[in-house]
């Protein structure tokens, strides 16, 4: 099925300087990049990303760490898009827990637990296409995405945009 993805390399993976490498692993899956962008995270981006979470001892760390602040304060956003993305994508990933990731996925390679117990993980993936739909929208606007992924509504302004719908 064809299908689109969320995929943030997360501070670690910037402040490592490991985006290269992370793209290069990315680019072994032969989806398309249809959108990337570099963002300063904010605490709402952040809370609204992992809002499922929002209960878990772990969380404030969580958002601590998405927003930079234990690394530089930055996170590029893409979206793969192409045959089974979604699970493409997260196999070369590999298991949350870094310590328990196959050691030649990026996560394995790459990623640690910190003493306070955050999973620094490097990369974030979308699970399932619902996942994508929502993170994608809270991610990107329509405009920053050269194919149309989902229904859009122009809006007029001094100049029309198009807004998620
Ligand atoms: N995380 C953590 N400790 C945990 C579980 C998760 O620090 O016990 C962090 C980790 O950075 C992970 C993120 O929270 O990537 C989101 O967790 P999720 O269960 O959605 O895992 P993912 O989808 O990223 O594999
Ligand atoms: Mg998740």
């Amino acid at each position: 099925m064809v299908e689109q993805t969320l995929v943030l390399i997360k501070p670690d993976g910037l402040s490592k300087s490991l985006t290269g490498n992370v793209l290069t692993r990315l680019s072994e899956t032969k989806l398309e990049i249809v959108a990337s962008r570099i963002v300063e995270v904010s605490k709402e981006l952040a809370e609204q990303h992992y809002a499922m979470l929002k209960d878990k001892p772990f969380f404030p760390d969580l958002i601590k760490y998405l927003m930079g602040g234990f690394h530089k304060k930055k996170v590029m956003a893409l979206v793969y898009y192409g045959d089974d993305a979604i699970a493409k994508i997260r196999k070369i990933c590999g298991a949350t827990n870094p310590e328990e990731a196959d050691p030649v996925s990026i996560r394995g390679a790459y990623g640690r637990i910190t003493t306070k117990g955050v999973y620094e993980n490097v990369i974030h993936a979308s699970t399932n296409p619902e996942e994508a739909e929502r993170e994608i929208k809270l991610w990107f606007a329509p405009d920053e995405i050269i194919m149309d992924l989902y229904p859009v509504k122009t809006v007029k302004g001094t100049f029309e945009k198009k807004i998620w719908v």
